[in-house]
């Protein structure tokens, strides 16, 4: 009998025993090939030399000294890499141990900026209906994951949810994409006038979104729209790249493509690729000073935030990312797996909509192209796509998001930068299997 819990199927998973590059290897000697880097954490593959020297090397030096009373040498190097390279106006870092931990923190210093500034009024927070921030209580009810939420509602704090930026199903017919991208942002602007704006801290999204609706990309200029009406409204800005960022996109920050900054920046998985736990969250100079002269501290903290071990790995892998170019290769390989995808499935009668930015692609499956109806969720497509790629020796990330209040299914590619033109062949017959295998079941 396993005690690991939770076991979410009823038959033993497989053991990992081994990684190399892009495949992970089990107790039997099957090999898998990652096509979703668990989720999109993967980004250098498995068995990275220089990223797991680096954290031994640093457990060799010191392992844990508490940030209560010191800081690290890995530490303060990540912080100023993350500084070097981050958007405009981003200068401070707070490590902590993953990605519904920077949420945790992000929604806490908007809070306390705006206590702090003299706005204690400023109490809600404002994120979209398809989105996923996390599962920690401040976290989920920032998401707009219906099902993930259902079971927790008493305790969570009070958000309001907007449509989502959603071309496939929410531009019209001629309408623009631009049109569609400034009407989708306007959503903000109708609710912030309708909950009084003056109670409003922040707006929170992913750029391109992720877990609840398979790497949906924004309309173009709708973040620029959304970064006015925070401006206009004296709201801050929270994009959570915890899965989008680090170069998953084809650029190191996913709002980069989109023109904009955003006050608070969340980052996660890709930063430490797996090999260690972090997260981190990055702010203006604006709301740390507003902070250190005000009361003087962030009023927040857990006792692994800037673990010495973590912050060595975050360094090594934003390192390996400069140095070995991988954010273009990032790019590069994402416009060759999006020709193969479409190639393979652009005609496929249940795949509604292959789309994303980089090595961050998703398909929307529909039991009916034409009307775009998702498959009834009894049917658990997803579920069955995932163990039939399983099965095949690919490990893909299909779920049951969400899609207009109701569950539908996509599948999620992240495989690691490194993937080459030979494993994207691999991976798409290998899909190509399993939507079969999945879609006859
Ligand atoms: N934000 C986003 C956008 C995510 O995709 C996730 C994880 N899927 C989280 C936050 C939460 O991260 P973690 O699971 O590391 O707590």
């Amino acid at each position: 009998m396993s005690h690991v819990f939770p076991r979410h199927t009823a038959l033993a998973p497989p053991v990992a025993v081994g990684g190399e590059g892009c495949y992970l290897i089990d107790a039997a000697g099957k090999r898998y090939l990652d096509a979703s880097g668990g989720a999109a954490v993967s980004c250098l593959g498995h068995g990275d030399r220089a990223v797991i020297d680096a954290i031994k090397a640093q457990l060799d030096r010191v392992a844990f000294a508490h940030t209560g009373f010191f800081t690290s040498e890995p530490a303060e190097a990540l912080a100023d890499l993350l500084v070097a390279q981050a958007p405009e106006g981003l200068d401070r870092v707070y490590l902590v141990s993953g990605g519904s931990e920077a949420a945790e923190a992000a929604i806490k210093l908007a809070r306390q900026y705006m206590v702090e500034s003299g706005q204690p009024g400023r109490s809600r927070l404002i994120a979209r209906r398809q989105s996923y921030h996390g599962n920690t209580l401040g976290a989920l009810s920032a998401g707009g994951n219906a099902w993930r939420r259902e079971q927790f509602g008493p305790l969570l704090l009070d958000v309001s949810h907007i449509a989502p930026c959603y071309a496939y199903r929410h531009r019209e017919d001629g309408e623009s994409p631009e049109a569609y991208g400034r009407r989708a942002a306007d959503a903000l602007e109708e609710e912030l006038l309708r909950v009084g704006p003056e109670t409003v801290m922040a707006f929170m999204a992913e750029p391109v979104v992720g877990a609840t609706a398979g790497a949906v990309p924004p309309a173009p200029g709708y973040f620029r729209r959304i970064r006015e009406i925070c401006d206009r409204y004296g709201i801050l800005l929270i994009l959570d790249e915890v899965m989008c960022g680090m170069g998953r996109t084809g650029t190191l920050f996913a709002c980069e493509q989109d023109g904009v900054s955003p006050d608070i920046l969340c980052i996660a998985k890709g930063l430490g690729a797996g090999y260690q736990p972090i997260g981190a969250m990055m702010c203006s100079g604006q709301i740390y000073d507003a902070i250190r002269d005000g009361s003087g501290f962030f009023q927040h903290g857990h006792t692994y935030i800037g673990h010495p071990a973590a912050a060595a790995a975050g360094h090594a892998v934003v390192s390996a990312l400069l140095e070995r170019d991988l954010v273009a290769r990032s790019a590069a390989q994402g416009d060759r797996l999006r020709d193969a995808l479409e190639a393979r499935f652009g005609q496929h009668a249940h795949v509604g909509d292959i789309r994303g930015r980089g090595l961050f692609l998703g398909l929307e499956l529909v039991s009916d192209r034409a009307t775009k109806a998702p498959f009834d969720p009894a049917r658990k497509l997803a579920a069955r796509i995932k163990s039939a790629a399983f099965e095949a020796g690919l490990i893909c990330y299909p779920m049951s998001g969400t899609i207009d209040g109701r569950l539908g299914d996509h599948v999620l590619l992240a495989p690691p930068f490194i993937i080459d033109d030979a494993q994207i062949d691999e991976l798409v017959d290998k899909l190509d299997t399993a939507m079969d295998r999945g879609l006859a079941a």
